[in-house]
């Protein structure tokens, strides 16, 4: 392929990206979005594989790597579950950072890149490296640690060293005296031991920066590392003089960027603070597990599958609010057949996502999208929040701290100032769980034990087979 043709494509591609991301923005489009970004990716890739940089002899390790790579892809996409995607996500990131890092190295100690180069160009081209190895290190160890964290291997609990601002600043400190000594190293030796202690400390800074943050300050780290990892595959085009991913790692940087602030602001938190970490401790006071101890006080009304459906069926108006648990049941269908007989009872059924809810950014929007849910009664938090009052009934099907009254009630409470669904502010609120356990944050929620607050135990699908058979009997 010749040079022009391999530009040609890659602009086609660059615009793919664009629209795809412009697509991803509303899920009536999600599905045009994706497919914009699916054949810009293949365009993409055969422009690079084909085009005047890479020669002929290269073409078979580049395809052995390709059947390789895709074929663990492809297994994991297909093993995954819906509920385990932000984990199959946060590794995905962690592989960007960890191509940057590889990348750089290979680089650096690569005689022909820095071949022909002026001493301004060299010196350039070191920058390059050394900020594309700090990025991709960070994102790396970050993202394994995300994982870790979403998948409940880590527990959520932040990690507080004592000092750890100083710990962060010391590091900061120590990483520019080597950068100075790496732009300034007489020998590769001498210019791979200043690379290698940055590594060890942008990892060190990556693991400790994830650790520090709180189990409700999760979703701000996810779409952050999403953003870091644009920025990685960025640097990574620098290094590798790819005009393509230079641009296509700014777009995911910067969507990545702007999403972390949507999801600030939806929680309430300032972006500098969750980053700093020790967010979601409530001021160092361990949130307290529903095991025994020190728990909302009242008491705790149960209710059956048929209760619900007669609550359900004289209802004028129904709020529905899904959640993690939701995901997890994979009940969304059920959920979606109970409005449609709701609904032709005409009873004003509505949904409330929360921009947290679930596991990743649109978790549930997702999830109902795919359950064929109409669009136009799935409500944003801050569209419904004020029509509680006028509620007959708000369901909350596997959702605990979205729905947690002591983010207002309790001062001091790891959640406290997060934006919630008030669904106890319906004549009736209906809470369907399997127990009294807590959700993501750790974090005991009063709404179990107020006066109008139902709970519904059991596995969502199966209690809300229950109550859709109650409701056509
Ligand atoms: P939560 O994790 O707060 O609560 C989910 C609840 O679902 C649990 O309390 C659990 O209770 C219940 N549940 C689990 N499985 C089932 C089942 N099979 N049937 C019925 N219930 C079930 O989820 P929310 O959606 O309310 O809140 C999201 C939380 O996740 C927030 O803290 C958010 O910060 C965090 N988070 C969000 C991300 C995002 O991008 N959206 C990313 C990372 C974290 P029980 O065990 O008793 O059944």
């Amino acid at each position: 392929m010749s040079e022009s043709l391999a530009t040609v494509s890659y602009i086609g591609a660059i615009i793919l990206f664009i629209l795809s991301l412009g697509g991803l923005s509303n899920p009536e489009s999600s599905r045009r979005g994706n497919l914009y970004g699916m054949i810009g990716m293949t365009i993409a890739v055969l422009a690079t594989v084909f085009g005047p940089r890479v020669s002929m002899a290269g073409i078979p390790w580049i395809i052995g790597a390709m059947v390789v790579g895709g074929s663990i892809g492809l297994y994991a996409a297909r093993k995954v579950q819906m509920t385990q995607m932000p984990e199959l996500v946060a590794m995905m990131h962690s592989l960007v950072g960890l191509a940057a890092c590889l990348v750089g190295f290979a680089n650096y100690i690569d005689p022909i890149a820095a071949l022909n180069l002026s001493s301004a160009e060299k010196a350039i081209h070191e920058i390059e490296v050394y900020l594309g190895i700090l990025i991709g290190a960070v994102t790396f160890a970050g993202s394994l640690i995300a994982f870790g964290k979403l998948s409940g291997k880590i527990g959520g609990k932040p990690l507080l060293l004592p000092g750890r601002h100083f710990l962060n600043l010391i590091g900061l400190l120590v990483v520019i005296v080597f950068g100075w000594q790496f732009l300034h190293a007489e020998t590769i030796s001498a210019g791979m031991f200043a690379l290698t202690v940055m590594t060890v400390i942008a990892l060190l800074f990556g693991m400790h920066m994830v650790l520090a943050i709180g189990g409700a300050d999760m979703p701000v780290v996810v779409s952050m590392l999403n953003s870091y990892s644009g920025w990685a595959a960025a640097a990574t085009g620098f290094m590798l003089n790819n005009d393509l991913l230079i641009v296509t790692g700014a777009l995911v940087g910067s969507s990545g960027a702007i999403l972390s602030y949507i999801m600030c602001r939806a929680m309430n938190r300032n972006f500098i603070s969750v980053i700093a970490g020790g967010f979601g401790t409530g001021g160092g006071k361990p949130a307290k597990k529903a095991d025994g101890e020190a728990q909302p006080a009242g008491e705790v009304v149960s209710i059956n599958a048929l209760e619900t459906a007669e609550l359900l069926r004289e209802a004028k108006s129904v709020i529905i609010v899904p959640g993690y648990g939701m995901a997890v049941a994979q009940a969304q269908h059920t959920v979606f057949e109970i409005t449609q007989v709701l609904r032709e009872k005409g009873v004003n059924v509505r949904f409330g996502i929360h921009p947290v809810a679930g596991r990743m950014p649109g978790h549930m929007n997702v999830l109902l999208a795919e359950a064929k849910v109409p669009y136009d009664i799935v409500m944003e938090m801050d569209e419904i929040n004020a029509d509680f009052p006028d509620t007959d009934v708000a369901i909350v099907i596997g959702a605990n701290d979205i729905v947690n009254p002591a983010a207002q009630e309790v001062p001091d409470s790891p959640i406290a100032g997060m934006p919630v669904l008030e669904v106890w502010k319906a004549k009736t609120s209906i809470m369907m769980k399997r127990s009294m356990a807590t959700g993501y944050a750790g974090v005991d929620n009063p709404l179990f034990y107020k006066e109008n607050n139902r709970m519904l135990f059991g596995d969502a699908k199966k209690m809300l087979d229950e109550v859709l058979t109650a409701l056509k009997a």
